[in-house]
């Protein structure tokens, strides 16, 4: 019996997707961004004190061309939202977006024509953090949600054509 038939079916490719997946989830780089007081909270877990150094995260990249997590933290007024739109579209495929506190996910208590009502809006999210602040261990949580998300990814997914899609089904319907 040749190897090929010993071997449960979709053995090699699983074990690329889990090798590809591992080293996603451990070479994130967030892109340095911080909108309101949530912001505060983000930067919290820099700190020795919870420690986002444990993840290989702490490098906040100063630029989006060499960052793969956006972490919105803080609520998003109608002026800023192209802003976050273009450094979204300026990081590299594939990323991944923290809506971090209620202000970003909703709008929050900010009912208002200033501020957009909710981050989805203007870009896809994988992860919605609620809270007013979220707490830093709130925030390394989701982190470590988003990785288990990160993990089992599936390779070759346009997770942006797959958002436009759903969006315009959204629409149309
Ligand atoms: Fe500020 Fe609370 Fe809104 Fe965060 S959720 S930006 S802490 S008001």
């Amino acid at each position: 019996m040749g190897i090929e038939e010993k071997l449960p079916a979709g053995f090699l490719l699983s074990t690329v997707e889990g090798l590809a997946g591992y080293m996603r989830k451990a070479s994130m780089w967030p892109v340095t961004f911080g909108l309101a007081c949530c912001a505060i909270e983000m930067m919290a877990v820099g700190t020795p004190d919870y420690d986002i150094a444990r993840f290989g995260m702490e490098r906040f990249s100063a630029t989006p061309r060499q960052a793969d997590l956006m972490i919105v933290a803080g609520r998003v007024s109608q002026k800023m939202a192209p802003v976050v739109r273009q450094v979204y579209d300026q990081m590299p495929n594939p990323k991944w977006v923290i809506s971090m506190g209620v202000c970003a996910s909703s709008g929050g208590m900010f009912n208002n024509y200033a501020i957009v009502q909710g981050v989805d809006h203007i870009v896809p999210v994988d992860i919605y953090l609620p809270g007013c602040p979220p707490r830093p261990q709130m925030l390394l949580n989701a982190i470590i949600e988003l990785h288990k998300q990160v993990q089992s990814m599936p390779l070759g997914v346009n997770r942006e054509a797959a958002a436009r899609a759903a969006e315009a089904a959204a629409l149309e319907a």
